[in-house]
């Protein structure tokens, strides 16, 4: 083993020396410690604040205690706690990874790294940090904030995305995590670049790693980390159908990869005229139009436009004697119902399903309009 330079000490000693003081000790995931509880943690946290997972972390250790109940759940339950968390991959890898616990090592999380980095959806931060978080093994991580922090105070050149930098950037998370006390240091490395080291504004003067951070001594934190080539992203459109019958509204779940990979959308058209055309194969003449809202993914924008239409005859049947009944019309789209792809959802009951947050709001304006009318 490597004997430790003084500027490592240095970087080491004084991230300690803060987390003891100011690190954060009492997130539920910290307390009675489990490779479970970390790991749920971990991937909750990826790409969301502390404080948006609390409420989730919650409720879903609650719901599955351990990880054979996680592994045992339907998945449209499991998407169904993760609705409005996002990144629903992480959902479905964690879904599938209690599977390979629950089947490979009977229902016991592993402690190996190898063994942990193998299961669905867990990288090498994430698998340092649960292993260092709960067994005390002297992984280094990099996770977002880390990647923040150490590419300020070494002033790293080059977008992290690139596989140069980020292997530069490993090297010297490795350089600087101590082998004593891993766990606390890999903390409070998360701690700082979530509350000290933050995006815009750091607070350089409460920073533990100020006296020698290259980007304070220049006066340049603005510059680091590098930031991605810019490219504009493109714009899609997409058309909701939100058909309603008897206050409920139909919904179809998506095949499991790809966008919104399990959850459950309104039917989506390319172009208007499809959605129309549809419409009309049911014998619908009247609809309307919603605002139309943007949704952004991380690789393109998603123009939504919602159109609104009713399949209750009553409404139809009064005006114009050839349209179809109500029971022809929603013959077909009743009987995928039992196929559980497509189905009519009641917001007033509303089932334990996944739902993409466009939708969710979607639905939210239907009740309510349901509601008033
Ligand atoms: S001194 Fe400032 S820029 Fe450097 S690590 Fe600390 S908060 Fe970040």
């Amino acid at each position: 083993m490597q004997a430790q330079s003084s500027s490592q000490i240095f970087f080491a000693n004084s991230v300690l020396t803060w987390f003891d003081q100011f690190g954060r000790k009492h997130l539920p995931w910290q307390q009675n410690k489990t490779l479970y509880g970390v790991w749920l943690s971990e991937v909750m946290l990826q790409q969301t604040q502390v404080a948006t997972v609390i409420p989730y972390f919650e409720r879903f250790i609650n719901t599955f205690p351990t990880i054979t109940a996680l592994a045992n759940a339907a998945q449209d339950e499991v998407l169904h706690l993760w609705t409005g968390l996002g990144y629903y991959a992480r959902a479905r890898n964690l879904h599938k990874a209690a599977q390979q616990v629950r089947d490979e090592f009977n229902g016991e999380f592993p402690t190996q790294f190898e063994q942990v980095l193998a299961l669905s959806g867990i990288g090498r931060s994430t698998a340092g940090a649960i292993l260092s978080s709960v067994l005390a093994q002297p992984y280094p991580i990099l996770d977002g904030n880390v990647k923040r922090v150490l590419s300020r105070y070494f002033c790293v050149e080059g977008w992290a995305g690139e596989k140069k930098v980020e292997n530069q950037l490993w090297a010297l998370s490795a350089e600087v995590t101590p082998r004593d006390r891993t766990a606390d240091f890999n903390q409070a490395m998360m701690d700082i670049g979530a509350l000290v080291c933050t995006r815009s504004k750091p607070k350089c003067d409460l920073c533990p790693l100020k006296q020698k951070c290259g980007a304070n001594l220049t006066n340049s934190w603005v510059n680091f980390p590098v930031k991605k080539p810019k490219k504009a992203l493109p714009e899609r459109k997409s058309y909701f159908l939100i058909l309603a019958k008897n206050n409920k509204v139909g919904l179809e779940q998506r095949p499991n990869s790809g966008l919104w990979g399990g959850l459950y959308c309104f039917p989506q058209f390319e172009t208007k005229d499809d959605l129309l055309a549809e419409l009309h194969k049911q014998g619908i003449q009247r609809y309307q139009e919603w605002t139309i809202f943007r949704h952004t993914f991380s690789h393109f924008h998603l123009d939504i436009y919602p159109i609104y239409a009713e399949l209750d005859g009553k409404i139809f049947d009064e005006e114009c004697s050839d349209w179809k009944k109500v029971e022809e019309i929603s013959a077909e789209y009743q009987s995928s119902v039992q196929s559980a792809v497509k189905y009519w959802y009641d917001p007033q009951n509303p089932d334990q399903i996944g739902l993409a947050t466009p939708v969710k709001n979607l639905l939210l304006a239907f009740h309510k309009g349901s509601k008033n009318g």
